[in-house]
């Protein structure tokens, strides 16, 4: 989508540290990163919120989290323990609206979340 900064990421039209890309999927390194490992993995397809994953974007999120496993584990924080997040919407705090899931680890990890 035109305008949209993850797209311009993804699409290699704006400077991103990419790590991993594939056909459905582009992880990149946050920018201002929140834990020792701080990485972004989107869908290429424009997709606003998680509101807005459909039915027939169930292969984007088995791709998601195939590369959530890959990527933790080539960056050596599975045996210790990482997390997942979404935020969808501003309460959340969404602030880039293309679906991005945060994966963090690296440190110990406080709950909830703030
Ligand atoms: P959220 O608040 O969940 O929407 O997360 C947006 C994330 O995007 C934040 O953690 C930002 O640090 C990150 N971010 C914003 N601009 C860029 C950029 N140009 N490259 C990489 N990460 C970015
Ligand atoms: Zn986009």
């Amino acid at each position: 989508m035109a305008d949209c900064l993850f797209c311009g990421i993804a699409n290699r039209e704006i400077k991103g540290s990419i790590v991993y890309e594939n056909e459905t999927v582009v992880v990149f390194k946050d920018i201002n990163p929140r834990a020792p490992v701080h990485l972004l993995i989107i869908p290429r397809k424009h997709v606003a919120t998680l509101l807005d994953l459909g039915e027939e974007d169930k292969g984007i999120l088995s791709e998601i989290f195939s590369a959530a496993n890959r990527l933790a584990e080539s960056h050596g924080i599975a045996g210790d323990g990482f997390r997942v997040v979404v935020n969808c919407g501003p309460a959340a705090g969404q602030s880039v609206y293309h679906i991005h899931f945060h994966l963090l680890g690296g440190r110990t990890l406080g709950w909830p979340p703030g």
